[in-house]
């Protein structure tokens, strides 16, 4: 039984499927605690029905939009969600895989979308001491990020709320090796437009001097920070 928190028929707001309509299976749980989670409903405090592969295909394929796209919380804690892209792709649909890339797992995909976490998530302040501990020795794991990256298609995705997060982006990548630059992108932290834009006055002009793409967070903008969406 997959823990889900929603499935819902939205338009993609990040990454290479930038306003892409899509079908967003999100599942509840987390193995990490990001102080800035913008999910916490998913994660910090999860929510939901366990539910079994049948029902959430079912509910996912409802609408005849291609992309699918599964998301968390952090998707890869739950080892039966294979079976669940195993059924989509029968289904001929495009699958994109949203996750921190702390897991390793081999199913069926069409897009890695790896989010790894830097330094500046780790909860002080706002988790307790076990949480913070079991944060900061599971974040950081280069070695699953390259086995996805090799897996198939792939981007990495990686939130910046200043430019020192932005220079750790590049020790991160240094540590990697080989890695596309088309497929790196610095995305701002925030989630409202009036942070967005705050972030996107440096970072816009950082990805310039450093040929990295800058990957605005669209859907706030389109919606607001509201689920569903
Ligand atoms: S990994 Fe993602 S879902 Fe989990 S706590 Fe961090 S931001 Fe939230």
């Amino acid at each position: 039984m997959i823990r889900i928190s929603e499935i819902f028929h939205s338009v993609q707001g990040e990454g290479r499927f930038n306003g892409t309509p899509s079908v967003f299976i999100r599942t509840s749980g987390c193995n990490l605690r990001c102080w800035f989670c913008d999910t916490r409903y998913a994660s910090w405090e999860p929510e939901g029905d366990s539910c079994d592969v049948a029902s959430i295909v079912k509910a996912a394929t409802q609408w005849q939009t291609p992309h699918v796209v599964i998301t968390g919380g952090e998707p890869m804690i739950f080892e039966e969600l294979g079976e669940v892209c195993d059924e989509l792709k029968k289904q001929h649909r495009h699958i994109t895989i949203e996750t921190a890339g702390t897991i390793q797992r081999d199913w069926a995909c069409d897009l890695w979308s790896i989010s790894p976490k830097l330094s500046n998530s780790t909860p002080i302040g706002y988790a307790t001491d076990e949480w913070i501990k079991n944060h900061d020795e599971r974040r950081d794991r280069p070695d699953v990020v390259r086995q996805l990256m090799n897996q198939g298609d792939y981007q990495l995705k990686f939130v910046v709320g200043s430019i020192l997060d932005a220079e750790e982006v590049l020790e991160y990548l240094a540590k990697l090796g080989q890695w596309d630059r088309d497929r790196v992108m610095m995305m701002p932290r925030g989630t409202t437009v009036a942070e967005l834009r705050l972030q996107a006055s440096w970072l816009t002009d950082w990805c310039r001097n450093h040929d990295l793409r800058m990957c605005d967070r669209s859907h706030i903008y389109w919606f607001g920070n509201r689920r569903g969406t």
